[in-house]
């Protein structure tokens, strides 16, 4: 069959569509790109805010629209807490998050997988890498949470924590190694939680040493973790090089009282010493993160204080989120909405701030190298411009002629001059001399 899947939202639900775009592409399906017709659909959808329940509602359309013909297959956040909604605007079927995992086996049984060609052909639909699917491969290896942080629709959408066995998640990062992927992020919706219902308070820890001595991954990256959940060996794990220097630390406010609003087991200052355990931990560490602005109750003054925190931590990155009310959350009941013009203002200025962070960050390794893992290029000039990312999670873009295939190869790369959301690379008798002349290279990491 010709199949085509479609995603919405975090991480987690890239790494659940790639899982199925594996077992699709190993069953003689064809998975097809957009603009192609297609005899199945699925949709990973979301619903962490109302542009993203919008964002699902609009591809469930569009999807319908472009294959009137085709079998349409919802999951995801916004299908489990809308399932009715979406079997009206055309949905065939709905698979709910607990069954997320097994829904190609689900379309089997229920007759909607059919025609698979019995010997795969491969060319059609070779592995994802050769298919320029990725060369980064998110892996789920958590899903649900037991927190109740007020905000969060995905604690109700996805349900109480659990952990997939860790000899899964070792067999599936050796396949994926062996098939050429270069890096795998590990996926969660509470990842730092992992193997807590398993009776292991570490171990996120246990299970990134034990992928570090049963595969040849060469690039491990976390994904986000939540600041109560490190335990006291977490920043050795960064000594290891297969251990990419990026934390990413939601903090979603810098300010206490809004944190207690927000039932964040955390605290500004507990957020402060991770950061400084982080960079201690190495040198180049990236620390990124997650803020909302215009919580319920935000004042003034709450903002400014975690305007300032922010400001003081000089985080790598910023995500910067505007509160969206989520229906069924406790923060959707709280007082104290704040006036859409102010909650616009103080977007702006935190992804202002973000900006500024980000660029300072970016110009500290300016004139060093680093080793760029090349993604995918576009045509450029008489070229091609190649894009790909630093262990510490720097977008690095590099003009090569025409010819030169950088794909998911791994290089060491000049890092030259700052540009917008990018940093200038040069590779030593790859590149050729962007139209950026650049100043000559001085010393190395
Ligand atoms: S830790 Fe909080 S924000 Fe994160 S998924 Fe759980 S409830 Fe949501």
């Amino acid at each position: 069959m010709r199949v085509r899947l479609e995603t919405l939202g975090c991480r987690l639900n890239i790494g659940e569509v790639e899982a199925m775009a594996r077992q699709l592409a190993c069953a003689g399906h064809r998975l097809v790109p957009p603009g192609e017709t297609a005899d199945l659909c699925v949709l990973n959808s979301c619903t962490v805010t109302a542009s993203a329940a919008r964002k699902s509602r609009h591809l469930l359309h569009q999807l319908r629209r472009a294959n009137p013909n085709a079998a349409l297959v919802l999951t995801g956040c916004y299908a489990e807490l809308q399932p009715d909604r979406v079997r009206l605007a055309g949905a065939d079927l709905v698979v709910g998050n607990a069954d997320k995992d097994r829904l190609v086996q689900i379309l089997e049984e229920r007759g909607l997988l059919t025609d698979a060609d019995p010997v795969p052909d491969v060319d059609a639909s070779p592995t994802p890498v050769a298919a320029g699917w990725r060369t980064r491969a998110f892996v789920k290896v958590q899903d649900g949470c037991d927190n109740r942080c007020a905000f969060c629709i995905v604690t109700v959408a996805r349900g109480a924590s659990r952990s997939r066995p860790a000899e899964d998640i070792v067999r599936q990062i050796r396949e994926l190694t062996a098939e050429g992927y270069r890096e795998a992020v590990l996926s969660g919706v509470h990842l730092g939680s992992y193997g807590h219902d398993l009776g292991q308070r570490d171990g996120l820890s246990r299970l990134v040493r034990r992928i570090l001595a049963e595969t040849e991954l060469p690039r491990l990256r976390l994904s986000s973790v939540e600041p109560w959940d490190l335990d006291d060996g977490f920043f050795e794990l960064f000594s290891d090089p297969r251990v990419l220097p990026h934390l990413h630390l939601p903090l979603q406010s810098g300010c206490d009282t809004t944190l207690r609003r927000m039932a964040r087991r955390t605290t500004a200052s507990q957020v402060s010493a991770l950061i400084a355990a982080a960079r201690a931990a190495h040198s180049w560490m990236a620390v990124t993160t997650d803020v909302m602005v215009a919580f319920p109750g935000e004042t003034e003054e709450e903002f400014e204080e975690s305007f300032s925190f922010i400001e003081r931590a000089s985080f790598a990155r910023l995500h910067v989120f505007r509160y969206s009310v989520r229906v069924g959350t406790p923060a959707a009941r709280m007082p104290g909405r704040v006036d859409s013009a102010v909650a616009t203002s103080r977007s702006r200025r935190m992804h202002e701030l973000g900006a500024r962070l980000e660029e300072e960050y970016k110009r500290r390794f300016l004139g060093r190298r680093a080793r760029v893992l090349w993604e995918d290029a576009e045509p450029y000039g008489l070229g091609l411009r190649w894009s790909g990312l630093t262990p510490n999670y720097l977008r690095v873009l590099t003009e090569t002629p025409a010819g030169t295939n950088l794909l998911n190869a791994s290089t060491e790369t000049e890092l030259l001059q700052a540009m917008p959301g990018a940093v200038l690379g040069f590779v030593p008798g790859v590149s050729i001399q962007s139209t950026f002349a650049a100043p000559p290279f001085v010393r190395s990491a």
